[in-house]
């Protein structure tokens, strides 16, 4: 029998460390976890959900616009910030309460309050110490704000999701998805909206022709694009701000928000004292099962900064219980795990990019197809999506897929499944498109070409 209080201590209360409580307890340890700042981590109190939240409320401004086209006469709409806020704000409480629920019904002690680790097995929250014999550190990310002057006065993520009033003017500072999505809340809730990003295209890391595409189709949905831009500084003007360009130009803005990156939470923990590492980035590096270099020391999510996604850092919680306390060694797996941008049109992928796929495979086989959806015919909206399968070229196993379209995320799921049992150009081929759909046009792409590389 353990002589410690528990038999696992979790520090953070987000996607990874609540699914590892769960399991854990379910298989009988005795566990504990400290969240500092509320239970449901990022994703439920600062990110995916609230976002999303504040997508869908963007998008009825453009619906309105759009269904003049179809026979709607609309009167002046108008949005109201502070409602919303006020109605997300609500919806996350609801969440928080279904956490601490789902860890109560669970036997798990949930601990208000900052966690430092001070013994190989000991963790202190508000001056009191806990042992056990593993610990779990699932303490997730936080934004980063690159280092100029006036860095102070820029919003991250996390304070545009508090604020009070919606910006007449902004700036997003950043290519990546947190910056192109929130381009898109504020363009649909009438901002003027500026991306300012370093590199040539949006979204580093995703299929070079969707980065051309995603970028021309938010060009013209009116966001003014800076790219291959720095910033050198900001300045407070009166109610307003001014940042300053590499290039020498100055926007005039009434928000800047640096959407430049996320840093690991792994500062202050006390890891150092028990020898668990730390990369240079601040990330804990951790072998498949996610244990650390700490033998009962494991961590998950975002704070090992794998791949920074709820499902992900759930998934690794599981694996991490199943294998520790379910005694059913689990690797977690990061292959074939599909991604959604929530732009406006959104980005979905999974798979290898095209430049991936050639570079591991040599020569592989590329369908694509750019093209108006149907709405736009009579919505008139400038608008165009992209639909792109890269298959082996011998076996035309279909090793990846992309989608710039409007609910590219809920149709990129089901091509996930097909992907992860290994589907070939040929079953897609065999299966019938839904009728009138953007979608079926991952069923009815027939002209190839080859691809060896591409220029980015
Ligand atoms: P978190 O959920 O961040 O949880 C970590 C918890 O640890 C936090 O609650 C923190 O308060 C707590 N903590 C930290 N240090 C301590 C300490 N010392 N003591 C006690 N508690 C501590 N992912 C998606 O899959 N889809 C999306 O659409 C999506 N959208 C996003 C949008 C935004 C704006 C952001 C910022 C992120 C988004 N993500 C999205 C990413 C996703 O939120 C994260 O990958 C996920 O939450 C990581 O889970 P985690 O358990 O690693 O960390």
């Amino acid at each position: 029998m353990s002589t410690h209080d528990f038999d696992l201590f979790v520090i953070g209360g987000g996607s990874g460390g609540v699914r590892a409580s769960r399991i854990a307890a379910g298989y009988g340890a005795k566990v504990a976890v400290a969240e500092e700042h509320r239970l449901g981590g990022t994703c439920v109190i600062r990110g995916c959900v609230p976002k999303k939240l504040m997508m869908y409320a963007s998008q009825f401004g453009m619906a309105l616009e759009d269904s003049k086209g179809f026979g709607w006469g609309v009167p002046e709409a108008s949005h109201e910030w502070q409602s919303l806020i006020r109605a997300k704000d609500i919806e996350v409480a609801r969440l928080e309460r279904v956490y601490e629920e789902l860890l109560g019904k669970a036997g798990v002690e949930a601990i208000k309050g900052r966690a430092t680790i001070v013994g190989a097995h000991e963790v202190r929250v508000n001056d009191v110490s806990f042992t056990a014999s593993h610990i779990l550190v699932a303490t997730g990310a936080t934004p980063d704000v690159p280092e100029i002057p006036g860095a102070e006065l820029m919003v991250t993520s996390s304070d545009v999701l508090a604020m009070q009033h919606a910006p007449e003017r902004v700036a997003i500072v950043g290519g990546g998805y947190i910056a192109c999505e929130f381009a898109g809340i504020f363009k649909g809730l009438g901002s003027k909206v500026w991306m300012v990003h370093r590199g040539l295209k949006l979204l580093r890391g995703f299929d070079e022709q969707v980065r051309e595409h995603i970028g021309s189709e938010l060009a013209a949905n009116d966001i003014q694009m800076r790219l291959a831009n720095t910033i050198v500084g900001v300045e407070r003007k009166h109610n307003a701000y001014l940042l300053f360009l590499g290039s020498g130009e100055i926007l005039e803005v009434d928000q800047v928000m640096a959407a430049t990156g996320r840093r690991p939470n792994s500062g202050s923990l006390g890891l150092e004292r028990v020898g668990v590492h730390v990369d240079a980035r601040g990330a804990i590096p951790v072998d498949s099962f996610s244990r650390t270099s700490c033998e009962h020391i494991y961590a998950v999510g975002d704070v090992t900064n794998r791949l920074n996604l709820t499902p992900v850092a759930i998934h690794e919680g599981q694996a991490f219980a199943d294998t520790v306390f379910g005694g059913m060694p689990r690797r977690a797996d990061h292959e074939g795990i599909p991604l959604a941008v929530f732009s406006q049109p959104q980005v979905a992928a999974v798979g290898l990019t095209e430049e991936q796929a050639c570079a591991i495979h040599g020569r592989v086989r590329v369908y694509s197809s750019v093209f108006r959806p149907m709405r736009a015919a009579l919505s008139g909206r400038n608008e165009r999506v992209l639909v792109k399968l890269i298959a082996e070229a011998t076996t035309e196993r279909i090793l990846g897929a992309h989608i710039v379209a409007p609910d590219a995320a809920e149709i990129i799921q089901g091509i996930a499944i097909a992907l992860k049992a290994g589907a070939t150009k040929a079953d897609f081929d065999a299966t019938l498109g839904v009728h009138p759909s953007v979608a079926e046009e991952f069923v009815t792409l027939r002209n190839a070409r080859y691809s060896t590389s591409r220029q980015s």
